[in-house]
């Protein structure tokens, strides 16, 4: 029976990952990410919390083990908490983890909240440890909130990974003294390449850099061992002297996709089996029209539909690969 198939995609990766945007809305404006004037979605396009509920659950009964909430900016959305308290219910019982990626920025009122739901590790954006730079980067971001954030999610027993986007004439210098700021903290550090996703009001190709580049920078002045630890994402990991782990998401110049085993729900319920492709099936209609039995039918329409890899590129005055942001995907 359909609903029982395991979530194994046309090209016989096991999905057991899901991302899920659940609000496509942020009180920031990274410049990578979004234009300023950027629109979101209706709130009568969004689905309730209970469907978004209602779906991850699905997959987790269908087989996934892992599930991120993410956005737009995940802690702007009333109710995440009780979001996360039904999801943290499944941890152990088919999930394995139930993890965020936020901003920071109201980090420091949900963490002990975050945590008694059953999160254990947080991902945090933080692209510049300079107050001036970040407010550039962020356009609204005050640095000194979100380093209260962190630090309060740290207090709360949370473990945090800093995600840092590498971008040029912005904060690359500041690459080695985040790795060392973060070691020290003990916080994991994940750099990220910008990725072509969606219109912005300046030209990606400026700010591109190769962590090729950046990790021989790093390489040639700390001592970075190879760590076997894979996500199933386009991420890779070392070793840093201080115990903590360094990971490179570096989908321009090292394609993993052979491994991908993550499908992303955005808020209003589509379903997109690749962040950098357009194909998507409308959960959301398939549970409003058809119930339980529906949904199972859509989500194995979207796996027979996977793409097999992105085509990541870019180049000056190109066009985003998709016209999608981030925000709508979930990073
Ligand atoms: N608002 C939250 C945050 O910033 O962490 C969660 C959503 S955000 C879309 C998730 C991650 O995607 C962040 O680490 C952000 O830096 C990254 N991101 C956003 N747009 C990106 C882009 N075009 N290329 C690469 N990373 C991007
Ligand atoms: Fe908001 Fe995150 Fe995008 Fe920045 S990266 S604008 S914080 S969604």
């Amino acid at each position: 029976m359909a609903a029982s198939a395991p979530l194994i995609d046309r090209h016989g990766r096991a999905i057991s990952y899901l991302r899920v945007s659940v609000t496509d809305r942020c009180d920031l404006r990274c410049r990578y990410c979004m234009a300023e004037q950027m629109t979101f979605l209706p709130k009568a396009a969004m689905m309730e919390l209970d469907e978004i509920a209602t779906i991850a659950e699905r997959f987790i009964a269908r087989g996934v083990r892992k599930v991120r909430l993410s956005g737009g900016e995940p802690l702007v959305r009333r109710g995440i908490a009780g979001l996360a308290r039904r999801l943290g219910t499944h941890i152990g019982a088919g999930l394995d983890e139930l993890t965020l990626t936020t901003n920071g920025t109201r980090l420091a009122d949900h963490a002990a909240t975050l945590f008694e739901a059953g999160i254990r590790r947080v991902n945090v954006s933080l692209d510049s440890r300079d107050p001036e730079a970040f407010r550039y980067i962020t356009r609204h971001g005050e640095l000194d909130r979100v380093l209260a954030g962190i630090f309060a999610a740290r207090d709360a027993g949370l473990a945090v990974k800093i995600n840092m986007v590498a971008l040029a004439g912005l904060n690359e210098h500041e690459i080695a003294p985040m790795l060392a700021w973060c070691g020290e903290h003990g916080f994991d550090l994940s750099l990220i390449e910008t990725m072509p996703l969606g219109h912005i009001d300046e030209d990606r190709a400026d700010r591109f850099v190769p962590l090729t580049r950046v990790f021989e920078a790093l390489a040639a002045e700390i001592e970075l061992v190879r760590d076997v630890h894979r996500s199933g994402g386009p991420a890779r990991y070392w070793r840093t002297p201080w115990g903590t782990r360094l990971g490179l998401i570096s989908p321009l110049t090292a394609n993993f996709c052979d491994g991908c085993n993550r499908v992303r729900l955005t808020t209003e319920g589509k379903l997109y089996m690749c962040l950098g492709h357009d194909d998507q099936v409308d959960l959301k209609a398939a549970l409003r029209t058809g119930g339980l039995p529906a949904l199972d039918a859509a989500i194995d329409a979207a796996l027979a539909a996977k793409p097999a890899r992105h085509d990541f590129a870019i180049r000056a005055g190109a066009a985003p690969a998709v016209e999608r942001h981030m925000n709508a995907t979930g990073g």
